[in-house]
């Protein structure tokens, strides 16, 4: 029979968080787990009126919420609702809709906050090592064996994950909401497993890992991805961070992918700001919104030179010029010699290399 009771109504009726946004699913803090209201890991769906923590293990349907919060024995939890909200329970006749098989929904976490994934990442990096052929790979674009360790530079694990994920959650971090993590078919902590790459935090400015890109060894389209366990149970998805290398100057130079931004400041000392591609450019603003209120009044452009014969780059280009301008920041851009494709390869090979010749 058809529900007259909605989850959106529990919700309400108990006085919690609403979702923002028109949005179906949302988190608010566990009243199992979360020991302030900063966590957020318990999920609502107001899709198909469900609730869940992945932390905690804490879930069930509207009534359960209700007999959970108002302290109301769950067999009579839907009465109780049915008077609160003033509604008849109308003999509506049962509609024998074509019902679905059940299947189990996977259901994703909502992101957790920058303090968390950073705490998480860095546990995760702490515990993985940088093959020889990934320093070696570093090395050769001119960073010094200091610097890549500073930065946090490790090799993607491609076996252990779960125990990775283990380890995590005995030291007490949390892995719900983190990209990257999710439940496996056994129920167990994972994380996503990947082809062999190198993987570089993206920091925000004051050194937190936001998230971390993957350098994949042998792949000619798409070389650097976000990790992310988007599609999984409790997974979560990436999102497009921007990445600061060095401390906010006057000038800042904008480019791509955070290992570029690296490179770029230790080879010239200039503060890099790093989007991940010309494209992906959502969190942009809130970053030059960051830079300006700390000083920053100049942006010099930095794109690898095929953004003057490629059309998607160009476009990606236009979209940036607008983000500048709206933001109120002059800018201006650098152009090399287009036989370096991008700005770092060209520092290192005209100018630091042939000073070493
Ligand atoms: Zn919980």
């Amino acid at each position: 029979m058809m529900e007259v009771i909605t989850m959106a109504d529990v919700i309400s009726l108990l006085g919690l968080p609403g979702p923002k946004d028109g949005r179906v699913t949302y988190n608010i803090q566990c009243p199992c787990c979360d020991e302030n209201p900063r966590k957020k890991h318990l999920n609502i769906n107001l899709e198909k009126d469900v609730f869940r923590c992945p932390r905690c293990g804490f879930s069930g349907g509207m009534f359960d919420l209700y007999a959970y919060y108002s302290g109301v024995d769950r067999r009579k939890a839907r009465e109780a609702l049915l008077a609160r909200l003033n509604i008849q329970d109308s003999e509506t006749p049962v509609t024998q809709m074509r019902r679905k098989p059940k299947q189990k929904a996977i259901v994703e976490c909502p992101i957790t906050d920058v303090d968390t994934r950073d705490e998480t990442y860095r546990a995760l990096l702490d515990k993985l090592s940088l093959a020889s052929d990934h320093k070696e790979n570093l090395l050769a674009r001119g960073l010094t064996e200091d610097e890549i360790k500073r930065h946090g530079y490790k090799t993607m694990p491609v076996a252990g994950n779960a125990i990775l994920a283990k380890q995590l959650l005995s030291e007490g971090k949390y892995l719900a909401g983190v990209p990257g993590f999710y439940h496996d078919r056994d129920g167990r902590w994972s994380f996503v497993h990947e082809k062999r790459g190198i993987l570089i935090p993206a920091r925000d400015p004051n050194g937190k890992i936001q998230g971390l890109q993957i350098r994949m060894d042998n792949a000619s389209k798409r070389k650097f991805r976000w990790i992310s366990s988007i599609g999984k149970q409790d997974g979560t998805k990436a999102e497009c961070w921007t990445h600061l290398a060095g401390k906010p100057q006057r000038t800042v130079i904008l480019t791509e992918g955070p290992l570029k931004a690296d490179i770029i400041h230790q080879l010239t000392g200039d503060t890099v700001l790093a989007v991940p591609g010309v494209n992906s450019l959502n969190h942009l603003e809130e970053s030059l919104i960051h830079l300006k209120e700390q000083g920053t009044c100049h942006i010099m452009t930095a794109f690898d030179m095929d953004y003057l014969t490629n059309p998607n780059v160009e476009n990606g280009y236009a979209r940036l010029q607008e983000v500048l301008s709206k933001v109120g920041i002059q800018y201006g851009t650098y152009l090399w010699d287009p036989q370096y494709k991008g700005l770092d390869d060209y520092v290192w090979q005209y100018c630091f290399q042939s000073i070493r010749r």
